[in-house]
C-alpha cells in the first residue's frame, strides 16, 4: 500500500480502537502494541500496527519518514469542552479569592462572568482571534488535536456571532480541529437580569435561527444550575435547537442537583457537562439514552472543591465518559489536556487506560467526531502525540510536565522536539 507519512520505530503504540463509545469493561480497551509503525496517505491512516507487519507499505518519493526513537506514540488528544475565545483576565479575581475573600466581595468588586462578558463584546474581532489563537497554540503544544469551542460571553447576537467568526477564522488558518458551539445560554446577560424571560425569548426567536444560518455553530449548550437557567427553560432551549438542527449539549449538575443529567437524555442531548452532583436515577438514565458524560475534574481543582464527578460509578453504570479541560478564565484556566489526565486518575480514580480513552475516542464521540479521530486505525485522520518517554504510562506516571514532544496533524509534523514547526 502507498503512504506518504510514515511514523517508525515506535516503543509503544497506544490506542483505543474502533468508533466507541467505550463503556463499561471496554472503557479500559487501550491496545497496546510494541515496535509498531503508523503510515498514512493524504494525512489519513492506512497502516497502524507491528512494525514487522508493514512490510507492504510503500513510501512515496517525496514522503515523509519521522523517527519516534523508541517513544510511545497516542492519537492526539480530543478536549471537547472548551470556552476558547474570550477576552480580559480574571487573575485580580483569582488573587482575591486566594486571600480568602467571599464570591460576594469579589462580585461586588466587579468579577465574575459579568467581567468576562464585558471584555468579550468590547474586544475588537482580530485581538479576539489574536488572544484566542494564543490559546490554541498552547493547546496543540500539550497534545490537543481537535478542539470543541463555545462561545457564551457575549449574551447578544452581535457578541455571540464575533466569538463565533473567530472560531471559523482560526479554523481555517490553525491545525487545530474545530468543532463550534453556541453557548449563548451560558448566563442571563446582566442588562436583562430583571427580565430573563425577554432573553430567553430573544434566544429562542432571533440569536438561535439566526446563528443556526449562519453555520457557524454545530453545537448548542446550555447552563442548567441554580442562579442560571432552571431545568424547564433549558428543556424548552434545546428543544428549540433541536428542532433548528443543532446537536445539543447541557451544563449539568455542576455545583448542586438540579435534575440536569436526565434532563439530558431527555432532550437527546449528545453529552452533559461538569455532573459533579448528578444523581443516581440521572446516572442510569444517562447510560440508556448514551449521552457522554464529560467530565472537567480542573473545576473542582481550581475551585479548592473537596467533590468530583462520580466517574467510577459512571463507568459501572455504562455511561460513556470523556474529559476536558473546560479551559475558561472563571473556573479551569488550562490548555493542559496531560493535566486533566492525570486529574482524572488521581481525583477521580480513572484507571490511565481510562483515562486516555476518555480523552481521545470518548471525547470525539461527545462531539460526533469518532469515525475521523479519537484512536489511530486505517481510515482516520494520522492526528498523533510522540511522548518524551517510552511507555505510555509516563503520561500520569512523570506527572506536572508537558509529557508532549511531538505532534503530527493530518500526516503533518507540526510540533517537533517541543518546538511548534
Ligand atoms: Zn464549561
Amino acid at each position: 500500500m502507498n503512504a506518504d507519512f510514515v511514523i517508525e520505530n515506535i516503543g509503544q503504540l497506544a490506542t483505543p480502537v474502533g468508533l466507541g463509545p467505550a463503556t463499561g469493561r471496554q472503557a479500559a480497551d487501550l491496545r497496546v502494541t510494541e515496535a509498531a509503525l503508523i503510515a498514512s496517505l493524504n494525512g489519513r491512516i492506512v497502516y497502524a500496527g507491528p512494525a514487522a507487519g508493514a512490510r507492504e507499505v510503500e513510501l512515496a518519493p517525496g514522503g515523509e519518514r519521522f523517527d519516534a526513537e523508541g517513544r510511545a506514540v497516542l492519537p492526539g488528544f480530543v478536549d471537547s469542552h472548551t470556552h476558547l475565545p474570550f477576552a480580559g483576565d480574571r487573575s485580580h479575581e483569582f488573587l482575591m479569592r486566594m486571600q480568602g475573600r467571599s464570591y460576594q466581595e469579589i462580585a461586588a468588586a466587579g468579577g465574575g462572568i459579568v467581567n468576562t462578558v464585558k471584555a468579550t463584546r468590547e474586544i475588537a474581532e482580530d485581538d479576539l482571534l489574536a488572544i484566542s489563537q494564543t490559546r490554541l497554540e498552547r493547546m496543540l503544544l500539550h497534545g490537543t488535536t481537535t478542539v470543541e469551542a463555545k462561545s457564551g460571553y457575549g449574551l447578544n447576537l452581535d457578541a455571540e456571532m464575533k466569538q463565533l467568526r473567530v472560531l471559523k477564522r482560526l479554523a481555517d488558518s490553525h491545525p487545530v480541529t474545530i468543532v463550534p458551539t453556541c453557548m449563548c445560554a451560558h448566563d442571563i446577560p446582566p442588562e436583562a437580569r430583571a427580565r430573563r424571560d425577554d432573553y430567553i425569548g430573544l434566544m429562542i426567536g432571533e440569536i438561535l435561527p439566526s446563528v443556526r444560518g449562519s453555520g457557524l455553530a454545530e453545537f448548542f449548550d446550555v447552563f442548567v444550575e441554580k442562579g442560571v437557567y432552571t431545568r424547564d427553560e433549558g428543556g424548552r432551549l434545546c428543544r428549540r435547537a433541536t428542532e433548528l438542527g443543532f446537536l445539543v449539549k447541557v451544563h449539568a449538575d455542576e455545583l448542586s442537583d438540579t435534575g440536569g443529567a436526565s434532563l439530558s437524555a431527555e432532550v437527546g442531548a449528545v453529552s452533559a457537562e461538569h455532573l459533579l452532583y448528578a444523581s443516581d436515577e440521572g446516572i442510569r438514565k444517562m447510560a440508556a439514552a448514551g449521552v457522554v458524560a464529560t467530565l472537567l475534574p480542573g473545576v473542582p481543582l481550581f475551585l479548592m472543591m473537596d467533590r468530583h464527578a462520580p466517574a467510577r460509578a459512571m463507568i459501572e453504570a455504562g455511561v460513556p465518559v470523556a474529559l476536558a479541560t473546560d479551559l475558561n478564565p472563571g473556573s479551569s484556566n488550562t490548555e493542559s489536556m496531560p493535566m486533566i489526565i492525570q486529574l482524572g486518575c488521581f481525583r477521580m480514580k480513572m484507571r490511565i487506560e481510562e483515562a486516555i480513552v476518555a480523552a481521545t475516542l470518548n471525547g470525539a464521540h461527545g462531539i460526533r467526531r469518532a469515525h475521523e479521530v479519537g484512536s489511530l486505525e486505517p481510515g482516520k485522520w494520522m492526528d498523533a502525540v510522540v511522548l518524551d518517554s517510552r511507555a505510555f504510562v509516563d503520561l500520569v506516571y512523570h506527572y506536572g510536565v508537558n509529557p508532549v514532544r511531538s505532534v503530527i496533524k493530518r500526516g503533518r509534523v507540526v510540533v517537533r522536539d517541543g518546538r511548534r514547526v
